[in-house]
């Protein structure tokens, strides 16, 4: 289902469901797994709820961070196969209601090790499981993310092969063009899509800005459908990653993101600039909410359920059209058309000599 959709035109996807549910209390900053699966699925069900009234056309399963060696350090592995059972019903719960399709997930394991082959079974070992307790419960594809080494993207590739599903490999790239073993982007692709990868693509670690040049890349290689998922974090060219943006002297991953996070229209261009470069599926990650996602539906001109609560500027006290701007404070009034410090110089002659 989900390459027929792409083949018919973009195919929006979701947001950042472990940073937003962080944000709302859910998930602990630090393991960052998602037992809220079945610990307080009503909260991870309203989360995929707001995302597809707002327009995501997919919704992955929390499972990122699923896994064993994730689970290892909460004391839960022996949730393992209700976490992944769960959050994939509700997934489909949500999906059902919108019209969504569902993605498994899966995400590095921190355990894979190039230089040692025991590593690869096990991480290709621990993938399985995850694949055997959300296969069950209704995936229309898998999505393996944020895997910055492409021996553990093969592995993923060959699991989700073993299935029978499409497969979505996005790797995740900090500082460089490369992967952590070392092969260039283009190459890397090029290799996942010859083995069978149906949509490659790049997630996490880089805003907008920095992601789109090294998606284009991408798109330039190969022929199969390309999907670009950045975090709605600002970042700079000396810092082209999330984990490593400076707050007032100090490094502000994990908690002090707030002041970093892109606006809806920033989201709503990058929406557009993805699509002009030929991307086919378009997301967020880390720092992605559903006011971000909202945007990015409408600036490609469609109409999303809570499109009926979308701006209507025209009719607000202070900014509003004339028959309903009530607001009778100059300075507010002065603020809207010049910079405040210019305001300020105005209304009460400071700045004067
Ligand atoms: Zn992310």
């Amino acid at each position: 289902m989900i390459l027929d959709w792409l083949k018919e035109d973009i195919v929006l996807g979701d947001g950042g469901a472990i940073f937003e549910l962080e944000r709302r209390g859910y998930v602990s900053a630090g393991p960052f797994t998602p037992e809220v699966a079945i610990e307080h699925p009503e909260a991870l069900k309203q989360l995929q709820v707001d995302f597809a009234r707002a327009g995501a056309q997919v919704l992955q399963a929390l499972t990122y961070y699923a896994h064993e060696e994730k689970l290892k350090d909460i004391g839960k592995v022996d949730a393992l196969a209700r976490i992944n059972n769960d959050a994939v019903r509700i997934a489909n719960e949500v999906a059902k209601e919108y019209g969504c399709l569902v993605a498994g997930n899966l995400a590095n394991t921190w355990i894979y090790d190039p230089s040692d082959p025991a590593t690869h079974k096990e991480t290709r070992r621990q993938f399985d499981k995850q694949i055997e307790y959300q296969i069950s419960h209704g995936i229309d594809f898998f999505i393996a993310e944020t895997l910055e080494y492409l021996g553990e993207a093969r592995i993923a590739l060959e699991a989700i092969k073993a299935t029978g599903k499409p497969a979505m490999i996005t790797l995740g790239f900090k500082s460089l063009d490369r992967t952590l073993d070392r092969v260039v982007l283009e190459d890397a692709f090029q290799e996942l899509e010859d083995s069978g990868a149906d949509i490659v693509g790049i997630n996490c670690f880089r805003d907008p800005e920095h992601m789109l040049p090294l998606a284009a890349r991408v798109r330039r290689k190969v022929s199969c459908f390309v999907a670009t998922q950045p975090v709605a974090y600002r970042c700079t060219a000396e810092r082209p990653y999330f984990q490593i943006q400076k707050f007032q002297g100090h490094l502000a991953f994990p908690l002090e993101l707030d002041p970093f996070v892109l606006t809806r229209i920033e989201m709503a261009n990058y929406t557009l600039k993805a699509k002009e470069i030929g991307i086919n599926y378009i997301g967020g990650c880390c720092g992605t909410a559903p006011h971000h996602l909202r945007a990015m539906a409408e600036a490609l001109g469609r109409s999303v359920p809570n499109s009926k609560y979308s701006p209507r500027l025209e009719l607000h006290a202070i900014i509003g059209d004339e028959g309903h701007q009530k607001e009778r404070d100059e300075r507010i009034l002065c603020e809207q058309f010049y910079d405040p410090a210019v305001c300020h110089f105005m209304l009460e002659g400071n700045g004067e000599d």
